[in-house]
Formats: C-alpha cells, structure tokens, sequence
C-alpha cells in the first residue's frame, strides 16, 4: 500500500512539472517582441512630437534606438541605459520624463554570435551577417560589441515647429562625426522589407561609445564629468569592422503603438 502511494505521488509532482512547461516556453518566447512608437513613415515627414514617455518605454525593452521629441539627437538604449546623443558629440543620459517620438526597442537576451574575422566595409558586414540569418522574414535584435577600426555616425539637431521634413534636417544640418579605433557597442535591428513603411528595411544601428575617443570631448560642456559618463556616439551612416562578433535574437512578434496626436493624425503618410 506504502508503495501505491508513493507511486501516485510521484504520478502527481509530474503531472504538475509537465504542465508547468508550456507555461515557461510561452513567456520566453513572449518575451521576443519588439516594441515601436510611432512610425519611421510619420517621422520621415516631420511627426517629431513626443508620444511616449521614456518612462513607458523602459517598460517594453533595454535595447534599441529612436530620437527624442523634436527630434533632439540619436537615442541609444544598452543594458536598459537610455542616451542622447546631441549634434555636439556628447552623450547625455535620458530623463523618464522627456519623451520620444519614434522610438524601436526589445529586452535583448543575445541567441547566438556570429562570428566574421574578415576586415569588411559596412555594406560587407551587413551582406556577411545576411548570409548566416536563419530567416530574413523575421525582425533580430543586433549588438556588436568591440573596437572598430573606423565609424562614420551622425546626429541632427533638435528642430521646431513647423518641423521640417526628415531628409531636409539631414541634408542641411545633420552633424557627421567620423570616428577611429574606436571602442564601444552598436545598437540596432535588422527588419525585414515588409516593415518598409513602418521602420527602417534593413540594417539600422546606433553607437554608444565606452569612452569620449581624443579629441571629441567638447569644451566646457561635460568636460568635468567622471570618465564613465564620457560618451559619445550616434546614427550609424558607415564603417570599417575588423573581428567583428555580432549577436543577435531573432524577434517572434512587434508591437506599434501609434500616436495619439493631431500632428499624427494630419501628417500624409501615403
Ligand atoms: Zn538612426
């Protein structure tokens, strides 16, 4: 009899470590998802007023990219640190309070490396990273870290009403910062072309430096500071890379929160 129970307790604790399985695989497989306010279509046209908080944002991932309202420099987000990175090079942290008006972010949990030894360009690298996707029909979560042997990044200046369009804040008064053995960590996604309307095609990544490279730091501003605030970095326009490990996470879902303003609701996004 002893025996009998002992049996159909045993039955029971594996009833329940089986049905509690699925259970964990649905969270972690959940837990893929990009996250976006706004559209880079709406941004393209000028939509640069904020919509969310970076308070609400920090509650949808640790990792990504974006801009600030009134489009005030490059936002990079590592390790769920927030930046801003302005068109005078220096990278300042990001309030909760201050909000974005386009913004893509996950919490990255890093799948597998792929490793490319070779020296290559950045259309190479994109090219060389392509070939080892188990899929391009699925949004990934990109972060390389390293030393590089050459970055050309980029930052635009906060804009006011009326806004201009995007490429014109590009063409006239974009900031291009071209940086050498430069340490740091690329932020990005690769998207599939179906998200051609709603983001960036493509590869599309940001760099937060480990430290300001000589020469970068601005007078005055920031100069003070400890070495560990010291950053820089910005909008990815190209590169060389050299030994270059990227991670990625392949994304399973992506969530669009849309604005809820009337610059959205105006803006033409045929
Ligand atoms: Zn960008």
């Amino acid at each position: 009899m002893k025996l009998k129970q002992y049996l159909w307790i045993g039955l029971l604790v594996m009833v329940l470590i089986l049905s509690g399985l699925p259970v964990y695989s649905q969270q972690s497989f959940y837990k893929k998802v990009g996250f976006q306010v706004s559209t880079f279509g709406a941004l393209s046209v000028g939509v640069y007023d904020g919509v969310a908080t970076f308070g609400d944002i920090k509650q949808q991932g640790d990792f990504g990219l974006g801009t600030i309202e009134g489009l005030d420099g490059e936002l990079i987000a590592l390790d769920g640190k927030f930046y801003q990175v302005k068109t005078n090079g220096v990278a300042y942290p990001v309030k909760d309070e201050m909000k974005t008006p386009f913004a893509a972010v996950t919490f990255f949990r890093k799948e597998r490396t792929l490793h490319l030894k070779e020296r290559m360009t950045y259309e190479l690298l994109q090219q060389a990273i392509d070939q080892q996707l188990p899929s391009k029909n699925l949004p990934y979560a990109i972060r390389i870290q390293g030393i590089f042997p050459y970055l050309k990044v980029r930052s635009v200046p906060k804009q006011k009403p009326p806004y201009p369009v995007l490429s014109d804040v590009i063409s006239h008064s974009q900031t291009i910062f071209e940086l050498r053995n430069v340490q740091g960590t690329l932020v990005g996604f690769r998207l599939p072309q179906y998200f051609k309307s709603m983001n960036t095609a493509g590869y599309h990544f940001h760099l937060i430096t480990s430290d300001a490279p000589k020469g970068s730091r601005p007078k005055g501003d920031g100069a003070e500071r400890p070495l560990r605030e010291r950053k820089t970095g910005g909008h990815l326009l190209d590169g060389e890379f050299f030994n270059t490990d990227a991670e990625i996470e392949m994304l399973h879902d992506w969530h669009i929160a849309l604005p809820n303003n009337a610059s959205f609701e105006r803006a033409t996004l045929d």
